[in-house]
This record gives C-alpha cells, structure tokens and sequence, in this order.
C-alpha cells in the first residue's frame, strides 16, 4: 500500500503525548509518524502522495460507541418521517403517499423517526394512513422505537382484527369506542412487521424479517453516508442473528462500510455463555464488544422510570424486575462479558447501579462499564459512576431534537439535568459521545456541536451549565469511544502504530463559532490507511 503525507492542516492528534501537530504519514495501513511537517515527510520519504490540507482540522476518524448501523442503513432507505420535514399529519400522508407510488403493491412501506408531540393535530391515526394508500401495509416508526402508527390494510395483512388481545409487553391503543386506532405499542409492533429472530422481553425488537440480499445492499450503500460524515468506527448496541449474518457476509466481502463493533442483546447470554464465546473477539474491522442489557423505556415514549412521574403521569416500565437483571448482568460478566445497560430515568438508574456493581466485583477494576443514554442520573449516581468506572454513553442530539418537550414532561429541574456530562467529566469520568443513528443524525459533529451548544431545535437552553469545551466533545467521539469499546490502542487518536483512521473536517472547527459546527462534514476520510471518500468525488474515483 502506498504512503499518504496529508499536511498543511491543524492535527489534533487526541494523543496527550503529542497533542497537535502539523502533518501525518500513513502506510500499510497504520500512522507511519505524526508531527512537524519535515520530520514526516523525511520519515514518508520519495514518493509519497501528499494531501494538502488547507488548514483545515485533521483529527482520528469518528467513533460512535452506540449506532445502530444495520438499521440506519435501513432507514436510510426509507421514508424519512423526522421533524421538522414532517411536521403534521398531513406531511406524513403526503410522503407516504409518494412512496406508495413509485412502490409495488402489496409491499411494505417503512417509515422512521415520526415525532408526532410535534404535530398540530396530534397522533396521526390508521384513518388518516389509509388515505395514502390502501395497497401496501404501512409503519411509521415513532422516533423513540417503542411505538408505531399502521395503516387499516397493515392490519389486514396480518390478520389483526378489533378483537385483537393486547400481547404481553406490548398494546394496540383504541379510541373512546374501542375502535384500533393504528398506534401500536412496544411488543404490539411485532405482531406486525414480523420479526426475523425471538429476543423475548430483553429489548424492544425492531430486528424485522426482510429479504437478507436487500439488507446487504443497503449496508453496502451506506458507506458514503458515514464516511461523508467522518465515521470510520461504529459499535452497533443491539444486535441479534440477524445483524450478525448480515455484517458477517458484507465483512467476508471486504465491503463492511466501517469498522464495526457488536453488542449481542442479553437474550443470547445463555447461548454464547455456552460456547465460550464473549467479547472482545474479532478482527479490527468486524468484532464482538460488550453486552447490551435493557433496564427501562424511553424518555420519548414515556417509559424511562422516575422516582416520580413524569409528563401525563407516565411511571415508566422495566424489561426485567431488578433482581433479575442484577443476575443476569453478573452472569454476564462472569462470562467474560464487558456490559452496557439502557437506562434513562433516576429510579431505573439505580437498579442499574446495582447489576453494574455486581458485574465490577466479578470483572474487576478495568470493567469499563457502559450506561446506554444515561438520561437522569442524580448527583449521587453520578458520585457512584465514579466509584465504578462507569462509561455514560452520551447523545445530545435528542437534548437538541426534543429538549423542549423534555422541559415539559420533565419539568426544568429534570430536564436541565439530562445527560449530565460536565458533571462527568468534573467527577473524573470518561463520558462519550454517541448517535444512537437511526433514531437521530448520525453526523458526529451534529453530536459535537449539541454537547457544546445544550440548546433545543427551538434555540432555548437544554441544561446550559452541562455544556462541554469543543476540545471534550471531540475527545468524547474520538479516543475516549474507543475506550468504551476497549480499542483505544488501536484506533480513536493519531499516534504511530495506530490503525490510518484519518478524517480532515471541512473547516478549521476550532476557529468556527459554535453555530456552525454542526455543519460540518468531512473533506476527506482515510479509513485503514485508504482515502474512502472525498469531498465532490464519486467513490470509484477517490
Ligand atoms: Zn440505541
């Protein structure tokens, strides 16, 4: 493989040896020398291709500890159903009455990221799907996950009639006359877009059973998307047979978009456990990570647990009685296992606490273990994460897309407390930065410029004493995610010997004022040593 100098650019190399630095070689597919531009370039000698880089940033490529790839590249297909595209009802009819048209009768129509506390008129009904098409089942993904809105011949589809019995987990929600109104609810949902693999109540389970060569392709087609982003390393945090197979073939073909780390859901723990099998295991383009362990809801569907109610007196709801995810966490570890446990509200933080402690008195002081989302810990379980080496696994771009909502159902003193990452970082914790792509942008410098920023789409403050330096939030989705997936010696900074994961940001971010970070994409993207994308050019010709 050729030397590449890139040079003329402001590195931030992430690594406290050598924090800045004006160029960096790479060969064979690892940093060769990071430095001043002469030493580089006599370490890259003759013949090396050199990239200019125009004083903008260079930094180690993005990495997002909690993407769900295999997902986003699925919704990257679909219809985009997110505010403030679709801001009402009607939007969404009309989109998906788009689709329909250019869409064979009789198939499915995907839609994600509806937000519909945003509409005017509320919760869109079957009634109202029905008038984008008859002919083809239709789901609209909530953008929480949980929830979905289908139309009348969705239902026909499936067989599901008004006698329908609630499933265990799950509800179909009805009007005042007892009529399905098309709003189905966590469980409910499988019972229409079936499901391709049994998690059972370890996970809300969006693991649907579509054609395999139909996801390959589109996991293929969504390199550009991450790479344009700036992304070369994402760990996927739930991940069932199905994602697996799919990541294994696009990696036995050398087209895995990205270097991707995978969470198995704790459904599978007895199974693996059986085999020997825990992370990390794996090569450095496709590995097993952590184990993923669901404690509460969503804060969007109001499910996550309070120690007092929230919104329209929503009490939250647990995937397993506390006792029982204390045991399975530890067995987990036991087996090896580093966990990552989804928890958003206080009370659900604490049992989480609990399974977290048991699993560090079983693996030790390097356990590393994560807190998916991490919406309200209190002061004092921000205290324990400390004591536990906790990793809280940060996404702010909800605090952006649905802040203003949260100041309602929460209340200021709450909603302000979300994701409390100044407070983490000040008690001596490694937090990071995440997308939880599909459900918000996948862009890490959306994610950067919202930990920064802590204002709400609406441009009111988010808990504006959290916010953290733009120098944090990079570290926070570079070298310190690479910490949360136990590859930080290999990738997350610019060092000599590390994986070539390279990306030149088109701008100089330092210099920009904080508004405008979130535009920012990458002008070129180096991943193992191999320019993947550049700016304006098609990915046959970077
Ligand atoms: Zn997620």
């Amino acid at each position: 493989m050729s030397t590449i100098v890139i040079t003329g650019g402001k590195v931030i190399t992430m690594d406290p040896a050598n924090p800045a630095a004006e160029a960096v070689a790479v060969r064979d597919g690892r940093v060769l020398a990071v430095g001043r531009e002469p030493e580089v370039l006599a370490a890259a000698g003759p013949g090396a291709e050199v990239v200019l880089a125009g004083g903008r940033s260079v930094l180690p490529g993005f990495v997002d500890p909690h993407n769900h790839l295999l997902s986003t590249a699925e919704s990257l297909v679909a219809v985009d159903a997110r505010y403030p595209g679709v801001g009402s009802a009607r939007d969404l009819v009309a989109r998906i009455a788009a689709e329909a048209a250019r869409t064979p009768a009789g198939q499915w129509i995907r839609a994600y990221g509806m937000d519909d506390a945003k509409f005017p008129g509320g919760r869109p009904t079957r009634r109202q799907l029905d008038e984008a098409t008859t002919d083809h089942p239709v789901i609209v993904y909530h953008v929480s996950g949980h929830q979905a809105v289908v139309n009348s011949a969705a239902l026909a589809w499936r067989g599901i009639g008004e006698d329908v019995a609630d499933p265990a987990g799950g509800a179909f929600v009805r009007d005042e006359g007892g009529r399905l109104t098309g709003m189905v609810l966590d469980s409910a949902m499988e019972l229409l877009l079936p499901v391709a693999v049994d998690i059972g109540c370890h996970g809300p389970n969006f693991h649907v059973d579509l054609p395999r060569e139909q996801l390959r392709s589109w996991l293929e087609m969504s390199a550009e998307p991450y790479l344009k982003a700036g992304v070369t390393t994402v760990c996927d945090p739930q991940v069932s047979r199905r994602e697996l197979e799919i990541y294994r073939s696009a990696w036995d073909a050398g087209t895995l978009p990205v270097r991707t780390v995978v969470m198995p859901l704790s459904h599978m723990l007895d199974e693996l456990t059986s085999i020997g099998l825990a992370g990390p295991f794996g090569d450095d383009r496709l590995r097993f990570g952590a184990m993923k362990f669901y404690c509460d809801g969503t804060l969007l569907g109001g499910t996550a647990m309070f120690d007092e109610p929230y919104g329209d007196d929503f009490t939250g709801t647990l995937y397993h009685r506390p006792e029982e995810l204390v045991d399975l966490v530890r067995r987990a570890a036991s087996a090896g296992w580093q966990v990552g446990v989804h928890t958003q509200g206080d009370r659900a933080m604490g049992y989480t606490l609990d399974a977290l402690k048991a699993a560090v008195a079983v693996s030790g002081d390097d356990a590393r273990p994560r807190i998916e989302h991490c919406g309200h810990p209190t002061p004092a379980q921000v205290r324990e994460f400390a004591s536990l080496g906790v990793i809280p696994v940060n996404q702010p771009n909800f605090l952006y897309d649905s802040g203003t909502d949260f100041v309602r159902r929460l209340g200021d003193r709450r909603a302000h407390r979300l994701q409390p990452m100044r407070e983490e970082l000040d008690a001596g914790l490694r937090p990071v930065l995440s997308s939880d792509s599909f459900v918000s942008s996948l862009r890490p410098m959306e994610t950067v410029s919202n930990a920064v920023r802590r204002r709400t789409r609406e441009g009111g403050p988010i808990g504006a004493e959290q916010a953290v330096t733009l120098e944090e939030a990079l570290r926070a989705h570079t070298v310190d995610a690479a910490y949360a997936l136990r590859m930080e010696d290999v990738i997350g900074s610019l060092a000599p010997g590390k994986l070539a994961d390279v990306v030149v940001l088109d701008a100089d971010v330092r210099s920009l004022p904080a508004d405008e970070l979130s535009g920012v994409d990458a002008w070129l993207t180096m991943l193992g040593g191999r320019i993947a994308y550049r700016s304006g050019r098609a990915a046959s010709e970077v």
